[in-house]
């Protein structure tokens, strides 16, 4: 019945690229062979504070970095812009298994797999403001988070647990691309963020998630109050960034 359905569905609709919006034949699919293709993933960890690559290993060149930022890709890829916007304002969640896959790839060629553990780390996706949360439906972070964790389980590697319940969205800020310095962007977003349950962050490793890191507002704010309860090593997980 739902097999069904989907062909049916997809005779009405046929599944589109999310980036060229050429026709696709399997349904599965979001993105297209060629624009997959031209997919480049990145090679290093990188300074928040500056963008400078960080090779695996190796320390931040600022050394009051708060994180080290992981970032899959580069946001000036337009495949990658696309398959932001897609998992953002769609309405859609089929784009978040595709980009988790990269997601994996890329941690992948961070850190040796077999070597990978995550026993003393938790992983907090960036909340949304509960209400923007209630209007999108979802939150773009936690469902990258869970599909992420869903593709490390099916490969029988380890993966810290997923906590919704720690950091939440105080304030409700106007979305952060209609900022348009920096400077607004840190205004809009400061002290956003609370921390319901300090004891289980203090000396625990964190990996934040998020879908982009522009000027790193957002994750700034974030590491900000989870150093303040005791985090010890922060890494800022995003699919791309600027
Ligand atoms: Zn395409
Ligand atoms: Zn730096």
């Amino acid at each position: 019945m739902h097999q069904l359905f989907i062909s049916f569905f997809s005779v009405l609709f046929p599944p589109r690229c999310v980036s060229c919006e050429t026709r696709i034949d399997n349904p599965e699919l979001v993105c297209c062979a060629p624009c997959t293709g031209k997919i480049i993933l990145n090679s290093s960890f990188f300074c928040p504070l500056c963008g400078a690559r960080i090779p695996p290993g190796e320390k931040t060149c600022h050394t009051d970095a708060r994180y080290l930022l992981g970032a899959a890709t580069s946001f000036e890829q337009k495949q990658i812009r696309d398959l932001v916007h897609s998992l953002k304002y769609n309405g859609t969640r089929r784009t978040a298994p595709f980009m988790a896959r990269i997601l994996f790839e890329y941690i992948r060629r961070m850190l040796p797999v077999n070597a990978l553990d995550f026993s003393n780390y938790i992983l907090i996706p960036i909340p949304l403001h509960k209400r923007k949360e209630r209007m999108r439906g979802y939150n773009q972070s936690s469902v990258l988070a869970h599909e992420l964790k869903k593709i490390f389980v099916s490969s029988n590697l380890p993966f810290p647990e997923i906590r919704k319940d720690i950091l939440a969205r105080k304030k409700y800020t106007p979305s952060q691309t209609e900022c348009k310095t920096t400077e607004e962007r840190r205004k809009n977003i400061a002290e956003c963020f609370s921390v319901s349950h300090p004891e289980y962050i203090n000396g625990k490793n964190i990996i934040l998630i998020d879908d982009v890191h522009t000027t790193g507002a957002t994750m700034g704010e974030a590491t900000k109050i989870l150093k303040r309860c005791g985090a010890k090593r922060i890494l800022g997980l995003v699919f791309a960034k600027t």
